[in-house]
């Protein structure tokens, strides 16, 4: 049987995502493997102060990759605690692109998934990045609904 060495799961910092994040992390401690946690900034950027409150214009690539920092440092403190396996990447891009070819850089055996995001469609069976991952990537994706 082939062993998962590596899980990796992408977040968008919503519910949704938080809800597959902590399948992902109890699937590593299952596993033994080591967990990635990606978050990819969304190109071209959105500019609705998501990730700082005011925006400087002339320094705003600069801006939002530190808000993003934060927002994983901070993310990976609350909810990762006593797991030491892992390590989290901050990439720009498509989100569907980068998760599926961080997943192939870093040979992750199995991408983790929320079935929705940030984009509020919830009356979609998958959002558009989840739909994208599951179609395109080689590697197995596991989508997490998050009951409500
Ligand atoms: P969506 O298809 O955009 O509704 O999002 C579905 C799932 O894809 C989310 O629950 C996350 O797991 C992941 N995802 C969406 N956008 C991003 C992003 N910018 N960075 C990392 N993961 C993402």
């Amino acid at each position: 049987m082939k062993k998962i060495a590596t899980v990796l799961t992408a977040i968008d910092f919503s519910d949704s995502s938080d809800n597959a994040f902590q399948m992902a992390l109890s699937m590593a401690k299952s596993f033994s493997a080591q967990l990635l946690v990606l978050h990819v900034i969304n190109e071209p950027v959105d500019l609705r102060g998501f990730y700082v409150p005011h925006i400087s214009f002339e320094k705003l690539e600069d801006e939002i990759e530190e808000g993003a920092k934060k927002m994983m440092e901070s993310f990976c403190r609350l909810n990762i605690h006593d797991f030491e396996n892992y390590e989290s990447l901050i990439v720009p891009g498509l989100p569907y692109e980068q998760i599926i070819s961080q997943g192939e850089e870093k040979s992750a055996d199995l991408i983790v998934l929320g079935t929705h995001g940030r984009s509020g469609l919830d009356h979609v069976l998958f959002g558009s990045t989840a739909e994208k991952v599951v179609r395109k990537s080689k590697i197995p994706v596991l989508t997490v609904r998050l009951e409500e």
